[in-house]
């Protein structure tokens, strides 16, 4: 992109950015609480900016500013699923969940995918592009603007694999716990990987204390290989030591997803091997129940097989929960909205 990324600047750098433009300091101080607090689409919301520095902006700059599409809201439990249309014509989703503790928003962090995990919709169509840490905050922008309801707690699990868009993921980070902006905790930011190890190590030495969620999905090698290709690259034992080096440097409890899938990764004999995996470990296990996509015959596993999965995990005393399915009327499995949205779209040309 030529354009500067003006939402992606911290406000050191938005300060260097506006005095290059030849404008008092302050006005970078005012512009950062129209986008960061005020969350403002545009520069036309911004009242106390004068017209000329408005006019150099907007030929200078990108003001990420995502278009929703369409929002859908579950009639179950109230989670609404956001579609995003980009500057450029890309589609991304966002999904907003109510809990107890608060609004939680599932973010995406790149349009499309390109790890490959058998299971999951978003992958289908490949990678189109990396997000920037722009388009990541407005996701969480927009729809607390839409809703009028502060949000407490993000999670990066929506479409995409925030460690192939590790730079701009740690940005994004910077902006959403900067105090001058929505000052999220890290605390309340989760991030979810299927496993790049080197990233693991990386973002554990910056030390932040976010909290680190593993997309496991089997406890061998071997079957962890059918559904997810990223194991081919990097073998449990790898991702593992990376999660006790990030609990050592971090003191954050780590969290492993568990997708279970009918008489592929339920079985008894699978559970005993996982309890053994993760023993001793600061660690808990979220057992989801697939989401089945229509591209796939992968089938959910029934509530027999997940609350026997359930109780082995359980007599090995690992904390175990299984994650409350929401919004499965609104095509709540990642990418599934997008995907449907988009080819539904294409047949139309
Ligand atoms: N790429 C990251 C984050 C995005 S996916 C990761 O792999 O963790 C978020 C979570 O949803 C992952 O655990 C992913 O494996 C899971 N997931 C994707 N499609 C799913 C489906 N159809 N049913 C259940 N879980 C799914």
């Amino acid at each position: 992109m030529e354009l500067t990324d003006i939402k992606s600047f911290d406000l050191d750098e938005l300060t260097e950015y506006i005095v290059s433009l030849g404008e008092p300091k302050f006005r970078a101080k005012q512009l950062y609480e129209w986008m960061h607090v005020r969350l403002v689409p545009g520069y036309d919301e911004m009242t106390n900016i004068p017209a000329s520095l408005k006019a150099k902006l907007k030929e200078n700059t990108f003001y990420a500013s995502l278009y929703p599409e369409r929002v859908q809201v579950s009639k179950e439990d109230g989670t609404s699923k956001y579609l995003f249309r980009l500057y450029d014509g890309n589609y991304i989703e966002s999904v907003l969940m109510h809990y107890h503790h608060g609004d939680s928003v599932c973010i995406s962090s790149q349009a499309g995918c390109r790890m490959g995990c058998r299971f999951c919709a978003s992958t289908l169509d490949g990678l189109a592009r990396n997000l920037y840490p722009s388009e990541m905050l407005d996701q969480i922008y927009r729809i607390q603007s839409l809703t009028g309801n502060r949000v407490s707690n993000v999670v990066v699990m929506g479409s995409g694999e925030p460690f192939d868009n590790f730079d701009n993921f740690i940005k994004f980070e910077k902006l959403l716990t900067d105090e001058n902006g929505l000052n999220i905790s890290a605390r309340n930011l989760t991030v979810s990987t299927c496993g790049l190890v080197p990233r693991i190590y990386e973002l554990a030495d910056m030390r932040l204390q976010i909290t680190l969620a593993i997309s496991l999905h089997s406890p061998t090698d071997e079957m962890r290989k059918k559904l997810m290709p990223v194991a081919n690259k990097y073998s449990i034992s790898e991702i593992m030591d990376a999660c006790s080096y990030y609990i050592e440097k971090t003191g954050r409890r780590i969290t492993f997803e568990y997708s279970l899938v009918k008489g592929e990764n339920d079985g008894s004999e699978h559970a005993l091997i996982l309890a053994d995996l993760v023993k001793g470990m600061n660690c808990h296990i979220n057992l989801i129940p697939v989401n089945p996509i229509k591209e796939r015959d992968y089938r959910q596993s029934d509530t027999k097989s997940i609350k026997k999965f359930k109780d082995i995990l359980e007599k090995n005393r690992i904390q175990v929960t299984v994650r409350r399915e929401m919004g499965r009327d609104i095509d709540g499995a990642c990418g599934q909205l997008r995907k449907r949205y988009m080819d539904d779209n294409a047949a139309k040309i």
